[in-house]
């Protein structure tokens, strides 16, 4: 039972990171799975990240339908997390976002590719998926499970999958490390709009990538991020 407890207050906290952090605005979304029951998920209802409290937040099944008996409305996009969460048994954690330096890598054919130790940890290949290929017009929002196993399929193996002229989904083995890495994939975007103009850029190699990420998401240095990012948000009270 504390365990549930500790998870709806780190999704809290999650939350206002990344709407600290400017990772997330009015929009995006940050989930757990339920540790004792692997086929269900806590993600707060419809509400704006830097608002959510530990009462926001409801639990559904992997498929969407809500859990908790009353009328709260859910995020719509709340498909993509279970849809991932089907898909990857290793995922514990997603975050949505529309992060508006992620936008460029998702529209055009240059990749998002890791360049400093930081972001060793969103992997040396972060896939785009074009909701279009599938689905023809659309909002471009992914509103139901059909349209979020595309994008899990999509997703594969990978920590991050870049949705076309929308946003980006990351996963993570904890809120913590899924925030950390949510956080520094927006740090990646907009260093790598800032050295693309200069002229080549080094990025890391796969070896770097293989082991720059323990810096971040090994257990002392994400307790030291974590605590540094909450504190930041002013949510370390919480
Ligand atoms: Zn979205």
């Amino acid at each position: 039972m504390f365990r549930i407890t500790e998870i709806k207050r780190d999704i809290v906290i999650a939350n206002r990171i990344l709407a600290h952090e400017g990772v997330a605005d009015a929009f995006g979304h940050v989930s757990a799975r339920n540790p004792g029951k692997p086929e269900q998920y806590f993600i707060s209802r419809s509400r704006s990240p830097s608002l959510v409290t530990a009462a926001d937040i409801m639990e559904f099944h992997l498929t969407g339908d809500s859990i908790s008996k009353d009328d709260r409305k859910p995020y719509a996009e709340r498909h993509i997390h279970g849809a991932i969460y089907e898909a990857r048994p290793d995922v514990h954690a997603v975050i949505h976002n529309h992060a508006h330096e992620i936008l460029p890598f998702t529209v055009t054919k240059t990749p998002l590719r890791p360049l400093v130790h930081t972001t060793g940890v969103i992997g040396g290949h972060v896939p785009v998926w074009d909701i279009a290929d599938r689905f023809g017009d659309t909002s471009l929002l992914v509103t139901d499970m059909d349209q979020a196993r595309d994008m899990a399929k999509a997703l594969g193996d990978a920590r991050v999958v870049l949705m076309r002229g929308h946003g980006c989904t990351v996963t993570g083995a904890s809120v913590r490390e899924v925030t950390l890495a949510a956080v520094y994939t927006h740090v990646n975007a907009k260093l790598q709009l800032q050295a693309m103009p200069l002229g080549n850029v080094t990025y890391l190699s796969p070896g770097e990538i293989e082991k720059t990420p323990e810096a971040l998401i090994g257990p002392l240095a994400m307790e030291r991020a974590w605590d540094y990012y909450a504190a930041r948000a002013g949510a370390d009270q919480l």
